[in-house]
């Protein structure tokens, strides 16, 4: 490290830049995995196939403002879908599980729209199985529409769509099949001899919302989604609030293993023994197996939407492991930049740690925008390739930085600019924004980027 004018001492943690470097002077190769904090945990216990049994899809609702997001949740939540159950769930806590007539269940994130659910993949945690897209009949594919499905399909997600308002005199259904197969990459729904589910639904009215859920069974059957109840339970954080009576009340979804009452949880930075757990009906319950929200009491602070959460065996390495993630975290937070940059882009792909550059492109009209993606998809080369993963007019928001960030992805604008929120996020995020209005300046810079040549932005 010394002889490559790194200063460091044997107790830092070195960057995989720096890592990869050091590496590659004494001859060794090295393996990156994701779990930057996991390392730190206690090993991970294997599950073997006959401990996996089927646990219920986890969705999320998105699509444009208006369209019918909030109803349809609503719809799920007030309606009387829960067999033998009276009265619907009143409460809102992050995430609720419904049980059908034919008794599988569909745990629904309640937090509508796809902020949240690109927020989580963010802090990389990805929850949702199975995304609905609702669309509104008596509309167009509206701007939103298109980011949602970018987001999904980022996520590699699978989307069902539900063509909404149905009742309405304008209604238009296949006006939508149309749009969404125009898109690009187009979204063939099943009647149109494609492979994405969609259902006409009404939510307002809940006609065919049954449909619309044997639809998402369908989908999750194919799946085959599993996980081991048989151990100690982990998962994410849906939200977490103090609550005046009652502390700090946390969201949690159970991903693998059971959550009980008595269990030490680690939560982000935060921990404690689990006093209570709760459904979202506020019952108590005594444990909450895979797929299932739950809210728990007894945690020492209120850890962010998306964290990961632990059972630990025993109180006393719980708490360790709480600390080493804290002093973990705030080592990472003062680390260099986290995400792509053009600058650094040369360097990163000649060390063969870069396969794919995601860019987000952004323009003032939907000819250059076009122009402009075709072009930069065609700089992709053998080693690495340039993939397009939302486009559309307008200006840089919000949602678009939390798309790069949560796919690493640097963003272009085309004769358009980040408003402050999102400039504000950018910073915060270290994602890279870069702004052009002349074509070909874009694409050399892209160009000059991949091959390591590109001169500092001043
Ligand atoms: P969100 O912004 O996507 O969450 O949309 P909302 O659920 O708030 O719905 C926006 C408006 O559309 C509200 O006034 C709803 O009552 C109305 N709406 C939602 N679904 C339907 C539907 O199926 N039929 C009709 N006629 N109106 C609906």
């Amino acid at each position: 490290c010394f002889s490559l004018g790194v200063m460091v001492t044997m107790n830092q943690r070195l960057e995989a830049d720096t890592l990869l470097l050091v590496a590659d002077e004494f001859g060794y190769k090295i393996e990156f995995s994701d779990a930057d904090l996991e390392e730190t945990d206690a090993e991970e216990e294997v599950d073997t196939e006959e401990s996996l049994l089927q646990r219920a899809p986890v969705v999320t609702v998105m699509g444009h403002v208006d369209h019918g997001k909030t109803s349809l949740l609503d719809y799920i939540r007030k309606t009387n879908v829960i067999a033998g159950e009276s009265g619907g769930i009143t409460q809102h806590i992050g995430a609720y599980n419904v049980k059908l007539e034919n008794g599988q269940r569909i745990t629904f994130l309640d937090t509508p729209g796809h902020e949240a659910f690109t927020a989580m993949r963010a802090r990389g945690a990805q929850i949702t199985d199975i995304a609905i897209i609702v669309i509104a009949a008596d509309d167009d594919v509206m701007p939103q529409t298109k980011e949602a499905i970018a987001h999904a399909q980022a996520a590699q997600v699978p989307m069902i769509i539900a063509i909404n308002k149905v009742d309405k005199p304008n209604a238009n259904p296949d006006n939508i099949r149309q749009q969404l197969s125009g898109l690009n990459p187009p979204v063939l729904v099943e009647e149109w001899g494609g492979n994405v589910q969609a259902q006409e639904i009404s939510a307002k009215f809940g006609n065919n919302v049954d449909v619309l859920l044997e639809k998402v069974l369908l989908q999750a059957e194919m799946l085959e989604l599993k996980a081991n109840p048989e151990r100690s339970a982990n998962g994410v954080v849906i939200e977490a609030s103090l609550d005046k009576g009652r502390g700090y009340v946390a969201t949690m979804l159970v991903q693998t293993g059971t959550l009980r009452v008595g269990d030490y949880v680690v939560a982000g930075k935060n921990h404690g023994k689990v006093k209570a757990l709760l459904d979202e009906r506020g019952k108590n319950l005594t444990e909450a197996g895979p797929s299932i929200p739950a809210t728990i009491l007894g945690l020492d602070g209120a850890p962010t939407a998306g964290d990961k959460f632990r059972v630990y065996a025993d109180e006393s390495e719980g708490k360790a492991i709480a600390n080493k993630r804290e002093q973990l975290q705030r080592e990472l937070s003062i680390r260099t930049k986290k995400h792509t940059t053009l600058e650094e882009l040369g360097r990163r792909i000649a060390l063969g740690e870069f396969k794919e550059l995601n860019i987000i492109l952004k323009g003032d009209v939907d000819g250059s925008v076009e122009a402009l993606s075709d072009q930069l998809q065609r700089l992709s080369t053998e080693e690495i390739s340039v993939k397009i993963l939302h486009s559309g007019v307008g200006q840089i928001t919000e949602s678009d930085i939390n798309l790069a960030a949560a796919s690493d992805a640097i963003i272009i604008g085309f004769n358009v600019r980040a408003g402050a929120n999102a400039k504000e996020l950018a910073d915060r995020e270290e994602i890279e924004i870069r702004t052009y209005s002349v074509i070909y300046k874009a694409i050399d810079e892209v160009k000059e980027a991949m091959e390591g040549m590109l001169s500092p932005e001043i």
